[in-house]
């Protein structure tokens, strides 16, 4: 019944090898539960005839040796419950591990295409659910099938006609098992798609409260949320409704099953085939059935829905991720950061190309600032040059090296990025420098110092310890700036790749950030987008940008001399906002 939906659980099967000693030893005191359920029903048969007799001696008997078996039988579940919950665990916590190194390695392209709430989802609930279910089929649905074999082999010892009998009425639970099955299936796959399209609206609309008070769009997005919640109630309304009807349907259908078999048990001792103690012990038997069967159709259900999740969680695996660095990737030796761009052409989608053979040489140590309307590719420049992505014709060279050929982890430690809008995890302030990277207090403290951070950082309670909430909202926009550049130059990058903040700071907060650059800068290659005058100004070279290409370049008053492209920008945004 579940070999054909259950191909993707199997694949998981792997994933329990090194606990194999648990799961053995987890195995061993479930064959004594189970092996206890028929002796358990032998005794009851032995019991009523026992009471009958008035006898209470043989009463006693049965009743002390029955008492054992209890006691054995919930000792060894004990056993088996707790061997065996470990490794389930490990199993689905080994699940969300792969997925969330997975998650790390996807390709940018497919990681914006997913949203964040579905991911949070995803990764929180879906997991819960598979996890629940890898836990659920080793602790409960492999012993309630065992018990469910070891009970009606116990029935066939005792009457084979009897046991035949019963098993026809099996089929008919089964079928409507499967048929209720596949429709709960059905409606926990549309529910969670439901929930997780409501988390992707929450998570929008938590980030965009401001805009939308702004705008006065609260109707709007109200009305939008109603939409998606309703949606979502009607979902789990049907999947709930298949689910009351299952419960009563084949409760119904196992009390007929059990009074038909009273009649048939009847028709048995009367055909002289099976004594009354006998037929004593077949009740108690079926009775032990009930409970096993129950839990396998509950865990049925549960198993169809965690198929649903897991199948969501397998999607993932489908996106693409980064490409691996490629055999014999070289390590790089000290750099001198050099920058080249051959021919480079880049677009997301073949058909719209986005950079068109650029061509560029910067020597180490160069400023260089680029310049261009909005669109014109200068982040997704900065995206090949962090081999985010990779150019479709040409080559990026550093030092002369494809990067292509390089090691991804050490490419990224050469050019560091100090991007438009600070991100910083919560943390301590010299957790937040470090970024995992090995560094000393001291190291922490010198990148600090040459991001012009270290003041401002001393004098927080705490210091380097102070707490960093999330997303860093306990810092001002400019100790933010810094923070991140304290964060790029602790690794010495050669290169540095610096995307402006737009969001003009008040003087003062503008002239320490400046300063924290213009340290940070020295002695390497800087790339800069630059919405500032000062910025370009100051650089060796500014490359002006538009429509994917180079369409000017020079220094500042051999452009402004020009009277070009880059001139009308200057007059029209940096000069207006800066000068
Ligand atoms: P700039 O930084 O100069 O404003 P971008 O490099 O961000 O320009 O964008 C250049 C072009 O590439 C734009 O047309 C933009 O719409 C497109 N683009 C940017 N990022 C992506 C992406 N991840 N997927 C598809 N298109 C993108």
């Amino acid at each position: 019944m579940l070999a054909p939906s259950s191909a993707g659980f199997r694949r998981l099967l792997p994933l329990l090898k090194p606990h194999r000693g648990r799961l053995a030893a987890g195995g061993l005191c479930m064959l004594v539960f189970v092996a206890c359920w028929p002796l358990l029903a032998s005794q009851a048969g032995q019991l009523i005839p026992a009471i009958g007799s008035g006898d209470f001696h043989r009463v006693l008997k049965v009743i002390a040796v029955a008492l054992s078996l209890f006691l054995i039988q919930k000792v060894a579940q004990f056993g088996q419950d707790t061997l065996l919950a470990a490794p389930a665990l490990q199993v689905s916590q080994e699940l969300r591990r792969n997925l969330f190194a997975r998650l790390q390695r996807l390709e940018f392209g497919a990681l914006e295409k997913l949203s964040a709430g579905d991911l949070t989802y995803r990764l929180t609930e879906d997991a819960d659910r598979v996890g629940e279910v890898i836990y659920k089929t080793i602790q409960d649905t492999t012993p309630s099938a065992l018990q469910l074999v070891a009970v009606f082999g116990y029935m066939v010892y005792l009457d084979w006609k009897l046991s035949l009998a019963t098993l026809l009425l099996a089929p008919l639970v089964a079928v409507l098992v499967s048929v209720f099955g596949a429709r709960v299936l059905g409606a926990a796959e549309r529910s969670q798609q439901q929930v997780s399209e409501l988390a992707g609206l929450l998570g929008e609309a938590i980030g965009g409260l401001p805009l939308v008070r702004a705008f006065a769009a609260e109707p709007w997005l109200q009305q939008r949320f109603e939409t998606e919640i309703d949606l979502h109630r009607r979902a789990r309304y049907r999947t709930l409704r298949l689910l009351a009807l299952q419960h009563p349907v084949v409760g119904f259908i196992e009390a007929a099953g059990i009074l038909t078999v009273l009649l048939l048990g009847a028709w048995r001792i009367g055909a002289g085939g099976l004594s009354g103690a006998g037929f004593s012990s077949y009740v108690a038997a079926l009775l032990m059935l009930i409970d096993p069967i129950s839990h396998l159709t509950t865990n049925f259900n549960e198993f169809q829905q965690g198929q649903a999740s897991l199948r969501r969680l397998r999607a993932i695996e489908q996106e693409p991720v980064e490409a691996p660095d490629r055999p014999g990737a070289r390590p790089l030796a000290q750099l001198g950061g050099a920058l080249e761009l051959r021919d480079v052409s880049f677009g997301y989608s073949p058909s719209q190309p986005v950079l068109q053979q650029l061509n560029l040489r910067v020597a180490p140590g160069q400023v260089v600032a680029l310049v261009g309307p909005s669109g014109a590719g200068k982040s997704t420049l900065f995206s090949l040059l962090l081999r985010f992505n990779a150019p479709q014709q040409g080559q990026v060279l550093l030092d002369g090296l494809d990067l292509q050929d390089l090691r991804a982890a050490e490419l990224r430690r050469a050019v560091a990025l100090v991007p438009q809008q600070t991100t910083l995890f919560s943390g301590t302030v010299a957790e937040a420098i470090r970024f995992g990277r090995p560094a000393s207090d001291e190291q922490v403290r010198r990148a600090a110092q040459l991001a012009n951070a270290a003041d401002f950082i001393e004098a927080m309670p705490g210091g380097y310890g102070a707490r960093v909430e999330e997303r860093g909202s306990n810092f001002s926009g400019g100790q933010l700036q810094r923070l991140a550049i304290a964060r790029a130059v602790l690794g010495n990058p050669a290169v540095l790749l610096l995307d402006e903040a737009t969001s003009a700071l008040d003087a003062e907060a503008e002239e320490a950030v400046q300063q924290g650059l213009q340290r940070a800068m020295d002695g390497r290659t800087v790339l800069v987008i630059a919405h500032r005058l000062s910025t370009v100004q100051e650089a060796d070279h500014i490359l002006f940008l538009e429509g994917g290409r180079i369409v000017e370049q020079g220094s500042h008053d051999g452009l402004m001399m020009a009277g070009g492209r880059y001139r009308d920008l200057c007059n029209r945004q940096l000069i207006r906002s800066f000068g």
